[in-house]
């Protein structure tokens, strides 16, 4: 199954994503992880790359395809795999539809999670990651148990994203509206988009992926 998960920052991508991969067997590509992972290593690509995640932009689409290009080689993506944060522009699309031509792979489907502007801005100003296992937390609608603790694996390093910041995530939004929705109707033009409300907890939205998916 090959899988391109589209939605504005803050919609829950990342964590249905992860629970979809697990579940499926898939290799979940977040191409906002493997951008922060190459910052955090201080590689090349990390030091190009680190102003424009920070001020909340998007990377080149030369830069971005050519990362895509070569985490598609890597083994794991044989069984299929989970796109979460490309495409996020036309551009992106549909070098992605020529990188599947290339290595003769379909996309099955795009699936949209839809959640309100007002609810992105909260998820995103209140989130929390541990920096030792990924959990994610958010100190309005789901804190962790014990303040500044991680719940799953009890750690204290629960990091706020350097771009979660208010103004950075009114960017990332304006962006998103602008440059990313249209990617939506690339999409459904071809009958490949199904659509998920994306407000509720965790399981319901899960239940929702699921149903839309035909998993269950
Ligand atoms: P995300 O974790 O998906 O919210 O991505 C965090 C940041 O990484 C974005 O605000 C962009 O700066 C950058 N980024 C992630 N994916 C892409 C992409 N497909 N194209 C350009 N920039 C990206």
């Amino acid at each position: 199954m090959r899988i391109v998960l589209l939605g504005a920052p803050g919609s829950g991508k990342g964590t249905q994503a992860k629970l979809l991969a697990a579940r499926q067997g898939l290799a979940h590509i977040s191409t906002g992880d493997l951008l922060r992972a190459a910052v955090a290593e201080g590689s090349e690509l990390g030091n190009k790359v680190k102003a424009v995640l920070e001020a909340g932009e998007l990377v080149s689409d030369d830069l971005m395809l050519d990362l895509l290009r070569e985490r598609l080689s890597q083994p794991d993506c044989a069984r299929g795999f989970l796109l979460d944060g490309y495409p996020r522009n036309d551009a992106q699309a549909k070098a992605l539809d020529a990188l599947l031509v290339d290595i003769r792979a379909d996309l099955d489907r795009a699936v949209l999670i839809e959640v309100s502007e007002a609810l992105l801005i909260k998820r995103l100003t209140g989130r929390l990651t541990c920096g030792d296992c990924g959990a994610v937390f958010n100190i309005h609608t789901h804190p962790p148990e014990k303040d500044g603790v991680c719940d799953s694996c009890g750690s204290s390093n629960l990091q706020h994203r350097s771009d979660d910041t208010e103004e950075t995530v009114a960017k990332r939004l304006a962006i998103y509206r602008e440059q990313t929705r249209p990617v939506i109707d690339y999409y459904a033009a071809r009958d490949q988009l199904v659509e998920v409300e994306g407000e509720g907890s965790l399981e319901e939205v899960q239940g929702r992926m699921n149903q839309a998916l035909g998993l269950d």
